[in-house]
C-alpha cells in the first residue's frame, strides 16, 4: 500500500474568532492511500492553536511506511503502530485513519454507516457556527443560517459582549443555540451566572464552559448548573473519557483530536456505558473528514459538523446536509467524490 499527501489550506468563508483568536484560513493535509487499484482519501485539519501544521504533518507522515503493510484491514495493528511513532499528531494520525477506513469501505463496497450497523435515519441535525462579530453581521449570519435548525455560538469573552451576541440571534431567530465558552469561563460563579441568564433564552448545553485545568470548578458548575456541560478541551482521546465522569454531562468528540474513526468509535461506546452524552465536532475541514465523523453520527446525540460549509474550497463531496439534517449516501468507503 502507497501513501501519499500534500497540503491544502482551506479557505473561510468568514474570518473565524474564539475567545482567544482570530483567522480566515486553516492548513491540512490531504492523504491518500492506494493498494490494488483502490484509493482511500483521508484529511488532517489543523488549526494553529492545537500546535500542528503542514510542516509537522509532513514530517510525521514521512515517518510511516505503509508498504510493508501486508494486509490493510488489520486495523487493529496498524493504527496502534502510528499512534506509537511519536506523540501528539492527532491530525495527521487522523488523516492516515480516515483514508484507510475510505479505502476499506471501497474493498468491502459498503459505507461504513452500514459496516456498524447504523441507520442513516437516525442522522442528527447539525448546528451551524456563528462567530461573535458586529450585530449587522450576527444578524446577517443568522439569516444565512437559516436552513440549519440549531445555532451554535463561540463565548467566553466579557459578558456584556457575550449576552449582546445572544440577544443579537434572538432579534431575528428562535431556534436552539448551543454555546462553546472554549475555556473562556475562570471564576465557577460568574460562569453559572451567565448560564442562569442563558438557560431561558432557549440554549441547549454548555461546551467547555471553564479551562480543563479546572476540573472541580467544572463539577461544582454542574452541580449548580440548569444547562448540560459537555468536555471539549477537557477530552482529547480515548483514556481522556473517564475523567468527564462526573465533571461533565457529555463529551465532544472530534477526529483531529482523538486519532481518527477507530478511536472515536471506542469513545463513543465508553462514553456510552459512563451514561455520558456524546456530541460530534469538527474543526474547519473539508467534505472528506467531515464525511468520516457523518459515518458515525447516528450513535449520538448532537453534531457540529458544518466544517465543509465554512471554507470556500471543498476537494470533495460526501455527506451533504439536507435541511439541516446530515444526510448520509450509500457510496462505499466514506461516500466521497474527489471534485
Ligand atoms: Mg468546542
Amino acid at each position: 500500500m502507497n501513501l501519499r499527501y500534500y497540503p491544502h489550506t482551506l479557505e473561510l468563508r468568514h474570518a473565524f474568532t474564539i475567545a482567544t483568536a482570530s483567522r480566515t484560513t486553516t492548513p491540512a493535509m490531504i492523504v491518500e492511500v492506494e493498494h490494488e487499484g483502490v484509493i482511500g482519501y483521508g484529511e488532517a485539519a489543523m488549526p494553529p492553536y492545537l500546535g500542528e501544521s503542514q510542516a509537522t504533518a509532513a514530517t510525521f507522515l514521512d515517518r510511516i511506511d505503509l508498504t510493508r503493510v501486508a494486509d490493510p484491514f488489520h486495523l487493529e495493528e496498524i493504527l496502534p503502530t502510528i499512534d506509537a511513532l511519536a506523540p501528539g499528531n492527532t491530525a495527521a494520525k487522523a488523516a492516515v485513519d480516515i483514508a484507510l477506513h475510505d479505502w476499506i469501505g471501497k474493498k468491502l463496497g459498503a459505507p461504513w454507516h452500514r459496516i456498524w450497523g447504523l441507520d442513516p435515519a437516525r442522522a442528527p441535525v447539525t448546528s451551524f457556527t456563528i462567530g461573535i462579530d458586529t450585530p449587522e453581521i450576527v444578524r446577517a449570519k443568522t439569516h444565512e443560517a437559516a436552513p440549519y435548525k440549531i445555532i451554535k455560538v463561540k463565548l467566553g469573552r466579557d459578558a456584556a459582549t457575550d449576552r449582546q451576541l445572544i440577544e443579537t440571534i434572538r432579534e431575528v431567530s428562535d431556534r436552539p443555540i448551543t454555546v462553546d465558552a472554549n475555556q473562556g469561563w475562570r471564576d465557577r460563579a460568574e460562569a453559572l451566572r451567565m448560564i442562569e441568564w442563558l438557560a431561558p433564552r432557549g440554549v441547549v448545553f454548555i461546551e467547555q464552559p471553564m479551562p480543563k485545568e479546572q476540573p472541580e470548578d467544572t463539577a461544582w458548575l454542574r452541580e449548580h448548573s440548569p444547562l448540560p456541560l459537555i468536555a471539549d478541551e477537557s477530552v482529547q482521546r480515548l483514556a481522556d473519557v473517564r475523567r468527564a465522569d462526573g465533571v461533565f454531562d457529555g463529551i465532544n468528540i472530534k477526529l483531529m483530536k482523538c486519532t481518527g474513526l477507530r478511536e472515536a468509535h471506542k469513545m463513543i461506546t465508553l462514553a456510552r456505558a459512563l451514561d455520558l452524552k456524546v456530541m460530534l465536532g469538527c474543526m474547519t475541514e473539508t467534505s472528506c473528514a467531515i464525511s468520516a465523523a457523518a459515518q458515525l453520527s447516528p450513535l449520538v446525540d448532537w453534531a457540529d459538523l458544518d466544517g465543509a460549509l465554512l471554507i470556500k474550497n471543498d476537494l470533495f463531496s460526501g455527506t451533504t446536509i439536507v435541511d439541516g439534517k446530515i444526510t448520509l449516501n450509500d457510496r462505499p468507503g466514506l461516500g466521497l467524490v474527489k471534485l
